[in-house]
C-alpha cells in the first residue's frame, strides 16, 4: 500500500467523511476506492479560506458587463451593415457601449492576469474588489439605460 493510501486510511479512521461523489460513509475505508461508486479518492491540501468564490464573483461581474456592452456594440455594427442604413456619426450610445465594453473587458483582463495576487490578498480586500466590480457593472448598465431611455 502506498504512503498516500496509508495517510488516507489514517485520515478516514479519525474522521466521519462521506464520498464527494455518492455521499457514501467512508469511515474506516481500506484502500483508496469508494466501495459504493468505485471512484478513486485522493487527499488534497487547499486553503482554509476559499478565495476562489470571491475571485469568480469578481470575474462574473466584469464578464456580465463586458458581454452586455460587447453584444450591444456587435448588434449595432451588424444592424448598420445589414440594414444598409449607416447613420454617421453613430449616436452617443454607440460610443458609450464601446467605452463601457472596454472598461469591463480591461477589468476582466486585469483580474485574470492578477489571479495569484488576488489569491494572496486578505479576504476583506478580495470582498471589496468583488463588490467594486459589481458596483461598477451595475453603475455602467444603469448609466447606459438612463441615457438610452432618458427624456
Ligand atoms: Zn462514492
Amino acid at each position: 500500500m502506498s504512503q498516500h493510501n496509508d495517510i488516507l486510511r489514517q485520515f478516514l479512521e479519525a474522521e466521519d467523511v462521506t464520498c464527494p461523489v455518492c455521499r457514501y460513509q467512508l469511515r474506516n475505508l481500506e484502500g483508496d476506492r469508494c466501495p459504493e461508486c468505485g471512484k478513486t479518492l485522493r487527499l488534497h491540501l487547499r486553503p482554509a479560506d476559499d478565495h476562489l468564490r470571491r475571485f469568480i464573483l469578481a470575474c462574473v461581474a466584469a464578464s456580465i458587463g463586458f458581454g452586455f456592452f460587447g453584444i450591444l456594440v456587435l448588434i449595432s455594427v451588424i444592424g448598420m451593415l445589414v440594414e444598409d442604413n449607416i447613420i454617421w456619426p453613430p449616436p452617443l450610445s454607440f460610443y458609450l457601449a464601446i467605452a463601457f465594453a472596454v472598461i469591463e473587458g480591461a477589468a476582466l483582463v486585469v483580474l485574470l492576469c492578477n489571479s495569484t495576487r488576488f489569491a494572496r490578498a486578505r479576504a476583506v480586500r478580495q470582498r471589496a474588489l468583488a463588490l467594486l466590480c459589481w458596483t461598477v457593472t451595475v453603475l455602467l448598465v444603469a448609466a447606459f439605460a438612463a441615457y438610452v431611455l432618458g427624456p
